[in-house]
């Protein structure tokens, strides 16, 4: 792909000799060598040389040749009225593409025309909202040594900065923004990218402290960052951002005011759901199981009207909240919203005529708005005041609901101006006319009216001259090359007056002009020019003065956001009969910091009446509710029950009303008090991961491990069927050991599910842990499901029933049952020694000092994995 970008070596070579048109071209190449320049001829982009090689490959287009006195050289081209589904089959193929237009009219000048890259397009700085998913960010990273990271969408100007302290931290925030491009500083690592991102190592300036400080103070005012490296990460990717944007030879750039609002964060601010959390629970992409694709969460819970309200949502769900004042403003705001039947639906119906605020208004700063974006932007803040007196009926409810109302700015002033300026369907067009409106300039309209008088001469003229000549047939037309012409018929040739001057000559007649009407033509081509020049200036003027209230439309841009995705959240929670949850209930009147109080009293723990999962339950005719009870106390249940009788549902289900009711979301349950979970953590054993495709026993561990190493009791823990992925023995060994970590040490509210029927005895000892089950019926022809939790282990193993209910011979099912209550009762007595640790005093004297030797302060989970399965060995 490499040898597409950059200067061609054929053309390299003869640099001095080359035709001043493919000379320009080698410079553009010179000066964008990461991105493939396309060549304004005409009507056409062309490319050339290896780059027109691979542009024919990429888009199966036909590969030519320009020949001239210094050689031949391989030429591809896209017509220009295309370009825009062919740029995007380019970003998709993994090249940057520079656009060289050219940028200036050819009769301006006898030489060459001048051309310059007037945007490069990148995956991760479209604008083109053709090419956007509108519900969602398109978001370039930027991320460098020390690991600052800065994520940007252009589109909109959504602006974000935060630094992490390691590796693994970093990979799962680029889970949640998904960005689509990044770039990468020096020393900065590029492995933490997903591989649909395109990653480009920078060693540019652009990353030292000065430079960058530079820029962002340029944007965003004298800021202070937390770091220098997310200061570096900043003002290199506000630096990318401009590289992209392109830039004109006459100093008529696109402006980046409107990125003026920089969200610098902590992740530790919000509920951390790592990538494999996000990826397991299914909260952005479903999980495809047996080639049936599911849903996911957002989707559930997506009911927006409006893109800004999607793209909201979205970030919503990505940060779900730790701040419980936060968290319970907008529950209320759900609430009141829910109670508001008519003002939703009213609601709803306004946002469903909003446009694409925030993209409307970068591309007004930006200068690249059309007069059709202007009439977009008026209708949409033409619904601010209706959607206003909406929601002033439910602002007493709710304090967020009533700060929403007050930052709903129609901008008025806006609005007027382009009432009165802008046409109201004008073309696409900005510089042929039609988009000024009639009486807001003079000038203009002193142009239009002479265009329109000469136009209506012209149109008296076929009558009069029929009139003087006496030939009926005379007529008066008007055609692109001649301009206007009197036709007359060859056989009344000889009627023809002495002024017409002959101008062309068809077979059957001839077309003539008359001085007066030579001199009419002319007045209306000159007036119409200047409209059309006047009107382009008058546009751009209009285009900047909207363009100063930059700030106060994207103020209410984010009001409105906010508003459709509060909407959509209680429109979800009254449709699907969700509650709303007390989210960290006790603790919320002692603080308001945004880290949950480390006094572990201060909540109750997760206590759920008939919950349900939110996403099976759309699909499950018969979804069977169940409680969770995790008091404070008593954090952790053990999960047995057969397959397919629903523990991975349900221990997701518990993961899922804890996410939504911290992005301030009603849940899918009856009753739910639930504590301030800080970090949600999942693993699902080998055996089950069967669409990640990591089957290795060592992945599994060393998820365990980082589980054991990070989690805390603020923690929520699924563990699904871990310790599958190895011999029963180990598998056991381990799972007994990180159960019991987790119980001792940890203390984290924690699911584990199953099928080590055994656990359950390890469970059972545990002061602080429950057993639990799922049970089946037999029934005649099979197994059925009951989907309904319980107390306590299970007690059959449905897989000897099962095997009877198939037919397998009654003999050989009892002696099944015989050496299965052997392993049941071996493993019990195995137990023993472990449930003797807890209360000491029967352990060898050896063993107590090898334990009391360790310190445990200096001891990771690993070792101390190790050091309890060296100790079970020694007592086994
Ligand atoms: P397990 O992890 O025990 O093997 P799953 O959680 O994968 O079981 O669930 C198996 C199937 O049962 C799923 O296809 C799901 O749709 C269905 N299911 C799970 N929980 C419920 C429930 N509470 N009510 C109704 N159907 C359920
Ligand atoms: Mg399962």
């Amino acid at each position: 792909m490499d040898e597409a970008l950059g200067p061609p070596p054929a053309m390299a070579e003869k640099a001095e000799e080359l035709t001043p048109m493919l000379s320009q071209y080698l410079e553009l190449c010179e000066r964008y060598d990461d991105a493939l320049v396309l060549f304004q001829v005409g009507d056409f982009y062309e490319t050339f040389c290896s780059a027109a090689e691979a542009t024919a490959r990429v888009l199966e287009i036909t590969l030519t040749q320009r020949e001239d006195s210094t050689g031949t050289y391989p030429m591809a081209g896209i017509p220009i009225d295309s370009a825009e589904s062919y740029i995007e089959t380019l970003l998709e193929a993994g090249y940057r593409v520079a656009v060289a237009d050219q940028v200036q009219a050819p009769e301006e000048t006898s030489g060459l025309v001048d051309r310059a890259v007037t945007r490069v397009v990148t995956p991760g700085t479209l604008t083109e909202t053709e090419l956007l998913e509108d519900a969602d960010n398109n978001f370039v990273a930027c991320l460098t040594e020390g690991y600052g990271l800065a994520l940007l969408d252009v589109s909109t100007g959504d602006f974000y900065a935060t630094r992490l302290d390691r590796l693994d931290a970093v990979a799962d925030e680029l889970e949640r923004f998904d960005p689509a491009e990044a770039v990468v500083g020096p020393d900065a690592p590029t492995e933490p990218f997903a591989s649909g991102c395109m990653v480009t190592p920078y060693e540019r300036s652009a990353f030292d402290l000065e430079n960058a400080r530079e820029k962002v103070e340029a944007y965003f005012g004298t800021t202070s960052l937390a770091s220098d490296a997310e200061m570096r990460a900043c003002g290199a990717l506000l630096a990318y951002a401009e590289y992209a944007r392109g830039g004109t030879t006459d100093g008529d750039i696109e402006q980046l005011d409107y990125l003026n609002h920089l969200t610098r964060y902590d992740p530790r601010e919000y509920m951390l759901l790592d990538a494999v959390a996000l990826r397991s629970l299914e909260v952005f992409e479903p999980r495809h199981v047996h080639g049936l694709e599911g849903a996911a969460l957002v989707e559930t819970l997506d009911e927006t009207a409006s893109a800004l309200g999607g793209r909201e949502l979205r970030d919503w769900v990505r940060r779900p909240l730790l701040d419980t004042d936060r968290i319970e403003a907008r529950l209320d705001a759900v609430e009141a919203l829910v109670g508001a039947v008519g003002e939703r639906e009213r609601a709803g119906e306004l946002l469903a005529d909003v446009y694409d605020l925030e993209r409307l208004v970068a591309g007004v700063s930006r200068g690249r708005a059309d007069a059709r974006d202007l009439r977009a932007l008026e209708s949409t803040l033409s619904v601010v005041p209706d959607l206003r007196d909406c929601i002033a009926e439910v602002t007493d409810d709710s304090e967020k609901l009533a700060a929403i109302h007050d930052r709903l700015d129609d901008c008025p002033e806006v609005r007027d101006l382009i009432d009165r300026a802008i046409a109201e369907s004008p073309p696409v067009e900005i510089t042929e006319g039609g988009v000024i409106r009639e009486g807001y300039d003079e000038t203009l309209d002193d142009l239009r009216a002479t265009e329109r008088e000469g136009k209506a001469w012209i149109d008296d003229l076929e009558t009069e001259e029929r009139e003087r000549t006496g030939i009926d047939s005379l007529s008066v037309g008007h055609n692109s090359v001649h301009g206007y012409y009197i036709e007359v018929t060859n056989p009344n040739l000889d009627s023809v007056p002495d002024d017409y001057t002959r101008r062309q000559t068809l077979k059957n007649s001839e077309r003539f002009y008359t001085p007066e009407l030579k001199e009419r033509e002319e007045e209306i081509i000159n007036a119409e020019t200047r409209a059309d020049d006047r009107e382009y200036d008058l546009f751009r003027e209009v285009r900047r003065d909207v363009a100063e209230a930059t700030e106060r439309i994207q103020e209410t841009a984010r009001a409105v956001a906010e508003l459709d995705a509060l909407c959509s959240l209680a429109t979800v929670a009254a449709q699907y009969d969700y509650c709303r949850p007390e989210v960290g209930a006790d603790g919320r009147e002692s603080s308001s910091a945004s880290r949950p109080s480390s006094d572990a009293a201060a909540s109750d723990g997760i206590d759920i009446e008939g919950g349900r999962h939110p996403v099976v339950e759309r699909t499950e005719e018969a979804f069977v509710p169940n409680p969770t009870d995790l008091p404070r106390e008593r954090p952790m249940a053990v999960i047995t029950g057969p397959n397919m009788s629903g523990k991975s549902t349900y221990m997701r289900q518990v993961a899922l009303i804890c996410v939504l009711g911290q992005l301030g979301s009603f849940v899918p349950a009856e009753r739910a008090a639930l504590p301030v979970v800080d970090r949600v953590f999942t693993r699902v054993g080998a055996s089950d991961d069967i669409a990640g495709g990591r089957s290795t026993f060592m992945v599994e561990m060393t998820e365990l491990a980082a589980i054991l190493e990070d989690a805390d009791e603020n923690s929520l823990v699924v563990l699904d069927e871990v310790g599958r992925g190895t011999s029963t023995a180990d598998g056991y060994a381990i799972a007994q050991a990180a159960t019991e970590f987790l119980h001792d040490e940890v203390g984290a509210y924690t699911l584990f599910a199953t099928h080590h029927h055994e656990l359950t005895g390890v469970a059972a000892d545990l002061p602080r842990a429950r057993n639990y089950h799922f049970s089946a019926e037999r029934e005649a022809g099979g197994v059925s499901f009951e989907h309904d939790l319980r107390t306590g282990a299970a007690t059959a193993s449905y897989g000897v029933e099962v095997a009877e209910t198939a037919g397998v011979p009654a003999p050989v099912v009892q002696r099944a049952e015989a050496l299965l209550d052997d392993e049941i009762a071996d493993a019990e007595v195995t137990q023993s020694p472990a449930t003797a640790s807890t209360d000491g005093g029967e352990l060898p004297e050896a063993l107590l000092a090898e334990l009391r030797a360790v310190d445990l302060a200096d001891t990771t989970p690993l070792e101390a994995l190790n050091l309890l399965s060296r100790l079970q060995k020694r007592v086994e």
